[in-house]
């Protein structure tokens, strides 16, 4: 029986980006009351544990303690231009009130997420609060003041753990690759939408690391419309051989859920199905896994999708993509009576055409470079 544990508690719910950002912190409340109301939550091993926040010292193992200062001060209401020059107060990065405590508490989850694996508590944890993998050590950037994933990465890596970091937010994993940019002791692999469409603008296929990292940097950009079908091939090719060659001890799951389709911030094609294969694939390694939130803003397929992640995560999911419920990413549907799977979509000739053709040449191109390094 899986011990998992789910990151939440109240707490969180006292902290809003401005309403008129993307940015919900509402997804989480809503993940865990559809499954309290299921009674997913509790149960078999399944349980429910509260973040506390990060402390100072634990911060400053990624960031800066300049840029830490200056993101209390923005919180209490007071920036300046040095804030602003480090991504502080700006429209993708806001100042509101509680905007440090937030970012502190939602990292503290993640945390205590890793330290849950790390003592043998959970074998399987889920943070919908985090997952800020853009932020820089000196700078906030794409909604993310605290780059909580990669002190999670840290931290286990710090215990001499072999870290796998897998993200599949549609935006490139930048904090996180570049932290351990010349590190083998974590793999980074970031898939996401292709770079020269999408922020953050890098994140391509030779982007493989340096010295003695190299070849642990993975990136895997994926053109506009790319569907279920064809981001599962490049994940059993790519991603598959590349964990099994590296075997790790612990594995950090970014599950940002805006490359579902109908996301308003992004242009691939999946349906949540994709991210139950991940899942199911990252099971078989059978490793503690952390798994945290991230991007999402079609808030009610996020919700749908953070909610099925936990169940495979838990192996308390009993639907599966032949019997398709009601709901699904394009049908607008909250009736969720059939289970939290997305509908199949239909994908069209011409979609095949232009999507599965750049996918094989990615593919292709990451084997020639990063497979070598790994004997594959
Ligand atoms: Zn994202």
């Amino acid at each position: 029986m899986t011990k998992a544990a789910f990151i939440y508690s109240q707490e969180l719910e006292k902290f809003h980006y401005p309403p008129e950002h993307p940015f919900n912190t509402i997804r989480p409340k809503k993940t865990r009351d559809v499954l309290n109301s299921m009674g997913l939550l509790s149960g078999d091993g399944r349980s429910e544990v509260a973040p506390v926040p990060a402390d100072r010292l634990t911060l400053k193992k990624f960031h800066s303690a300049r840029y830490l200062h200056a993101l209390k001060t923005a919180s209490q209401g007071r920036w300046d231009s040095e804030a602003l020059n480090m991504g502080i107060g700006t429209s993708d990065c806001p100042v509101f009130e509680g905007l440090y405590e937030y970012a502190v508490l939602a990292t503290g989850g993640t945390l205590v997420a890793a330290n849950l694996l790390l003592s043998g508590s959970a074998d399987a944890a889920f943070n919908p609060s985090g997952g800020f993998h853009h932020a820089h050590p000196e700078r906030a950037s794409g909604f993310c003041y605290i780059n909580d994933v990669a002190l999670a990465c840290h931290i286990l890596a710090e215990q001499s753990k072999r870290v796998l970091y897998v993200d599949v937010d549609v935006h490139h994993g930048d904090g996180v690759a570049y932290a351990f940019y010349g590190r083998c002791d974590v793999m980074t692999i970031s898939f996401h939408e292709d770079p020269r469409i999408l922020f953050p603008g890098t994140g391509f296929e030779d982007e493989i690391g340096t010295g003695k990292g190299k070849g642990y940097c993975v990136n895997v950009p994926l053109p506009v419309g790319t569907y279920d079908q064809a981001y599962m091939k490049a994940f059993e090719e790519i991603a598959i051989p590349l964990m099994a060659a590296y075997k790790p001890d612990v594995i950090v799951f970014e599950l940002g859920a805006d490359a579902l389709a109908g996301d308003p911030l992004a242009h691939l094609y999946l349906t949540n199905n994709v991210y139950a294969d991940i899942i199911t694939h990252l099971l078989r390694l059978n490793k503690p896994i952390l798994m945290t939130g991230g991007g999402g803003y079609n808030i009610d397929n996020t919700v749908r999708a953070w909610a099925l992640a936990w169940t495979v995560l838990c192996g308390a999911d009993s639907g599966n993509a032949d019997n398709p419920p009601l709901g699904g990413v394009m049908l607008e549907s909250t009736d969720w009576q059939g289970g939290f799977r997305d509908r199949a979509l239909a994908v069209s000739s011409q979609q095949r055409d232009a999507v599965m053709p750049a996918v094989e040449a990615t593919i292709e191109a990451i084997k020639t470079n990063i497979f070598p390094i790994h004997g594959l």
